[in-house]
């Protein structure tokens, strides 16, 4: 919820209000709502969710780092103001985590198997990288002992299991073909309870914030399709909230980089974007903190679909894909249709994108055949 930090953070300045967790009462109520919201609850839960964040019961957690780049916790890290990691890091004890912990060796081992011990059935178990299961698992050895005996070891212990990340979702970039490790996401190894996915590349801190918050606060894991993503969360194609979409139905896009359509910021489909095929809340959530366009596709880079097994890793980045969604309208090859701010020479580009696209055999839906058709 990078809009709702930032109008938290204006908001807050300068005014002497009660702060809880660093952040203006007023606000901090505002965000629970918002949360709420988001969540796909009823506005009064929010109160609940003030609630859960000021409670001083805290859920212990053991996060775990097998097969990755440990870009999920840089992501979490990177949050700015109001600092979407402190109310993480506040809201539970993080009794483990390899990257995040001073204690290294011994006495971090002694740590993790101290808090299994001790909250068995209790914790929250977050695993980050993708699990080597190939010759036994070799390819990932912590402690002396592989990352697979360890997920197997831990799993059946904790009260939830969250995969967050790619990697941890289904294999992630490890296992691209030729997958040479046996790369596997937790799903796959822990079969025989729920786990929660929250892919992306990295994985968006704003959802593993909003799917804590869901379960301890209504005591129960939210609503999972069929991969375990959080509905709230990945319910819907990145392409049906995109804010390149009217480009997309005016049939302007972008065909090279640098090109008089990616400057003016036309949609990126030509280029490769994965935006119609891929399932999730990256241009509503964004990323960090830097402006309305912080995600990939509103800094001028097509989505690769990271969020979608057999996509992100998958797919060549610049193929383009299947649209569900068909442009409500498309310019004829020679460019008949002007949109705001374009020129005759847009104009061109875009009859071309539009030829290109049907020439070349992309795959468009009926109605955009029956347009193709008819004109
Ligand atoms: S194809 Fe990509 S850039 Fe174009 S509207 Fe869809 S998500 Fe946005």
């Amino acid at each position: 919820m990078p809009k709702v930090f930032n109008t938290l953070s204006n908001q807050g300045q300068g005014e002497k209000s009660p702060e809880i967790k660093g952040i203006a009462r007023r606000d901090f109520l505002k965000f629970c709502t918002i949360t709420a919201a988001s969540l796909g609850l009823p506005l009064n839960m929010g109160q609940a969710i003030a609630d859960t964040i000021t409670s001083k019961k805290r859920p212990p957690v053991i996060w775990v780092h097998f097969q990755e780049c440990t870009g999920c916790t840089e992501s979490l890290l990177r949050g700015t103001h109001p600092t979407i990691e402190h109310l993480i890091l506040d809201l539970i004890s993080l009794d483990y985590s390899e990257t995040l912990m001073a204690a290294a060796g011994h006495q971090a081992e002694a740590a993790l198997h101290k808090s299994i011990k001790e909250n068995e059935g209790k914790f929250i178990l977050v695993v980050e990288g993708s699990i080597p299961t190939k010759d036994n698992g070799v390819y990932c050895k912590i402690g002396g002992k592989t990352a697979l005996s360890i997920l197997e070891d831990i799993a059946p212990k904790a009260a939830a299991i969250v995969a967050i990340g790619s990697c941890a979702s289904w294999g992630g970039l490890q296992s691209s073909k030729p997958n040479p490790t046996g790369a596997k996401g937790v799903p796959e190894i822990i079969t025989d309870r729920p786990v929660i996915t929250l892919p992306g590349c990295p994985a968006s801190p704003y959802n593993l914030l909003s799917t804590v918050l869901y379960y301890l606060t209504l005591k129960k894991l939210p609503q999972l399709d069929d991969k375990g993503r959080p509905k709230f969360a990945y319910g819907t194609l990145i392409h049906d909230n995109c804010e390149r979409r009217p480009h997309f139905d005016a049939g302007r896009f972008a065909l090279k980089y640098g090109d008089e359509g990616h400057r003016q910021g036309w949609c990126l489909f030509q280029l490769g974007c994965k935006g119609p095929e891929t399932h999730a809340n990256c241009p509503v959530q964004l990323f960090g903190d830097v402006g309305s366009n912080a995600w990939p596709v509103g800094t001028g880079h097509p989505c690769f679909g990271c969020t979608e097994k057999g996509i992100g890793f998958e797919k060549p980045l610049h193929q383009t894909v299947d649209s569900v969604t068909p442009p409500l309208t498309y310019p004829k090859v020679g460019g008949t249709q002007q949109g705001k701010g374009m020129n005759a020479g847009g104009a061109a580009i875009a009859g071309v994108v539009a030829g290109a696209a049907l020439t070349a055999g992309i795959k468009v839906t009926k109605a955009l055949k029956e347009e193709e058709t008819n004109s």
